[in-house]
């Protein structure tokens, strides 16, 4: 595989200095470097960080035509842990139901909660999509970075993009500079465009997903209820 992460950076650094606030459409980027996988005829590996069964529906469907893939399940972040249960079974169901072009390996990361309550310390009070968020996209993407290294992975990347609750632009910084700490290139991506979101719904019903209604903390637990 050939370096692309200096090009990209590139790319999204010249755009930010040259607006200093416009976003990066990180769909766009994602197109671009299908087309040249498909010119090339490479099919790399990739370690996808999976939040749930739900959101990585769409994004299975959608990248299996072009990697080899394996679904990451690193989430210290959830609580309870009957809910941890919950969701990492409905994940491991859905790969081996859904009817997709290449097979889908799974590697299931620590329940390690004592790590996201330690990154919380501090923070608990905010709200969905502030500091905390950022934390906790990181420590999940450093995981996942780490794993994508020590396993040989030529890409890694995240669902977590395809929720319109989630800030694209920072994961995609926040893989981007993760990606070039441990020397494996992070797939830029925003799932939610494309209609995404939409299909992911879809995909949901077609296979009696169980569709959580918090983000996955105590803490978004507790500000639903409010
Ligand atoms: S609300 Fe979601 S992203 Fe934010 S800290 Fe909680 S689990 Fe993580």
């Amino acid at each position: 595989m050939q370096p692309r992460a200096a090009d990209t950076r590139d790319r999204m650094y010249e755009v930010s200095d040259a607006m200093n606030v416009q976003k990066v459409n990180y769909q766009k980027e994602l197109d671009r470097i299908l087309k040249q996988l498909e010119k090339e005829h490479e099919t790399p590996s990739l370690l996808l960080h999976s939040c749930c069964a739900p959101c990585s529906s769409y994004v299975l469907e959608y990248l299996s035509e072009y990697f080899r893939i394996t679904v990451f399940y690193y989430n210290p972040n959830i609580y309870p842990e009957s809910e941890y249960t919950k969701r990492i079974l409905e994940q491991q169901n859905l790969i081996r139901d859904m009817k997709l072009r290449s097979p889908v390996s799974f590697l299931a990361g620590k329940y390690d909660k004592e790590r996201f309550y330690a990154m919380a310390e501090g923070m608990e009070d905010l709200k969905e999509g502030g500091a905390r968020c950022m934390k906790c996209y990181e420590l999940r993407l450093r995981e996942t970075a780490a794993q994508a290294a020590a396993g040989g992975f030529d890409y890694f990347t995240t669902t977590l993009s395809i929720s319109p609750l989630k800030n694209a632009q920072k994961l995609n910084e926040i893989g981007t500079r993760l990606g070039e700490e441990y020397g494996v290139e992070y797939l830029l991506s925003d799932f939610k465009k494309k209609n995404g979101y939409k299909r992911s719904i879809e995909l949901s019903k077609e296979y009696g997903l169980y569709r959580q209604d918090y983000c996955g903390c105590e803490f978004s637990m507790r500000e639903r209820k409010i």
